[in-house]
């Protein structure tokens, strides 16, 4: 689609807002609702388009990553939306609260939104923002990945179907498409995707001095500390890693274990994966890499990791020979002793590898994570309170899941978001309806009945000012 196309879109979108006003409430809600009938009546033909996109992708899996972890988002902000909606009052500043005036926050819509988003989880990255941003009052402009073709189509058709294109509209392409979207001159843009890109994003977007929110990933670590219990912790971790082959922008990305638990936990990560998946190359619940370009990519980071001298241990329960195959499988593989130098500890995996290092000392896996990027997601394991309170209290990172992996991108009444080069902003519940929201001061004056009373404080001034200033404030 052209520029001007785009550009077309957005006009009608902005001049259905002004001559409508913010949406009711009631048209809120509906909206809301139109997106979840769309989702519950076509699930079955989302998770075969997703199927049909990666090769093999678990349509278990996408039952309830693609489908039914989008309901929550639209039911919470159902529920909430009444009273973020109202709005809150705030004290004007003595004496002129006192004597009348009075101010507040209203939270208006920011008007379109462009969404661009990602192709790991297609649907549930597209609807579940969605909600935020129809629960705001807003219009929306979508450009999804072009790598997952039947789902972006899907999407299209059902949306286009479901609303009105003042509502939502959705603009099919590649990275081109992707660029022209980005120069328009949207209300908000939320982009979904990797840092790289994300430059490009923030650098179109200044152009217009389009606000951005970034969803990004990074490379997110797991503490496994001496106090854990490792096989439940080796369970947990190995249940996300290999959930759509690790291609998560949360996945556990390096394990740092302390010493003294490396044997058990390694041991254990073995047996999770023999009980999730008995066999690997023709279980359909073992999703592959979505293309040649990733596969050819973790291949390259096993490559680099075994030059560099790093024990490649891939777990491969029933000894499938993964050379020849249609898909594009890659067995859940521990990478052990990796070093700095090696490109698998420098990028984020996105896939199915999992280094794993050892610690002593606490303040080790703390400093290790403190020399890198503020990640997505940070996890730590353990039942020993003061430790998991530094690991927390001397770290950043977008969010955390204590015991357990990917948690907290679950909780609808948490934000979800990075910070840094992990991402700037945040949605879910209430911080995502304040996200696609501007929250308007609004200060009302006092009236004429005591206009007099600010004469002290307008020329010509009288006396000495300063008396009157000291008494106000
Ligand atoms: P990507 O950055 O390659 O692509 C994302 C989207 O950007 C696609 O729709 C693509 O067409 C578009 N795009 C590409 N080049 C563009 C350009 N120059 N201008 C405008 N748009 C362009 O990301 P990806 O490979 O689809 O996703 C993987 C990355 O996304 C990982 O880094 C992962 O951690 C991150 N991610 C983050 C979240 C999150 O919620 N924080 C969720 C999923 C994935």
């Amino acid at each position: 689609m052209e520029h001007q196309q785009m550009q077309d879109i957005l006009n009608k979108q902005k001049a259905f807002f002004i001559k409508n006003g913010p949406p009711s409430y009631d048209l809120r809600i509906d909206r809301l609702n139109r997106m979840k009938t769309l989702i519950m009546d076509n699930r079955y033909k989302i998770v075969d388009a997703l199927h049909a996109d990666f090769g093999v992708r678990s349509k278990n899996q996408s039952m309830a990553t693609d489908v039914y972890t989008i309901i929550p988002s639209i039911e919470y902000a159902k529920k909430n939306l009444k009273k973020w909606m109202a709005g809150s009052k705030r004290k004007p500043n003595f004496p002129l609260g006192f004597l009348g005036a009075k101010a507040s926050v209203d939270y208006e819509p920011l008007g379109t939104v462009g969404m661009i988003s990602p192709w790991n989880f297609p649907m549930f990255l597209t609807f579940s923002p969605a909600a935020s941003i129809f629960a705001a009052g807003n219009q929306i402009m979508h450009k999804p990945s072009e790598y997952t073709e039947q789902s972006a189509n899907l999407m299209k058709e059902l949306c286009d179907a479901a609303f009105d294109e003042e509502e939502f509209a959705t603009i099919l392409g590649g990275p081109d498409v992707g660029a022209t979207f980005t120069q328009q001159k949207f209300d908000h843009l939320l982009y979904t995707g990797s840092g790289a890109v994300a430059k490009h994003i923030m650098r179109a977007a200044s152009e217009n001095l389009v606000p951005v929110t970034l969803e990004l990933g990074g490379k997110s670590p797991v503490i496994v500390s001496n106090s854990t219990d490792s096989a439940i912790a080796a369970k947990r971790i190995m249940l996300g890693k290999t959930m759509n082959a690790g291609q998560i922008c949360l996945a556990p990305d390096y394990i740092m274990v302390h010493s003294d638990k490396k044997d058990e936990l390694v041991s254990g990560m073995k047996d999770a994966v023999g009980d999730f998946y008995p066999d690997l190359k023709h279980n359909d619940d073992y999703t592959s890499i979505v293309n040649q370009k990733h596969y050819d990519r973790l291949q390259g980071l096993l490559e680099d990791a075994k030059e560099k001298g790093a024990v490649i241990d891939e777990i491969n329960p029933a000894n499938e020979d993964f050379s020849q195959q249609e898909a594009f499988k890659i067995p859940p593989t521990l990478v052990m002793n990796p070093t700095d130098d090696m490109e698998i500890m420098k990028e984020e995996i996105f896939g199915p590898l999992l280094p794993v290092k050892e610690f002593t000392e606490i303040d080790e896996a703390i400093s290790y994570v403190n020399k890198n990027d503020k990640p997505l997601g940070l996890y730590y394991f353990g039942s020993n309170k003061s430790e998991e309170n530094r690991v927390l209290s001397r770290t950043s990172s977008g969010g955390v899941t204590v015991n357990d992996v990917l948690g907290h991108i679950q909780q609808e009444d948490l934000p979800f978001g990075g910070v840094g080069p992990s991402g700037t902003g945040s949605y879910h519940g209430e911080e995502g309806f304040k996200t696609f929201s501007n929250a308007k001061a609004v200060y009302k004056q006092i009236g004429s009945r005591f206009d007099k009373l600010l004469s002290a404080i307008r020329p010509p001034y009288k006396g000495d000012i300063e008396k009157v200033l000291k008494q106000i404030t």
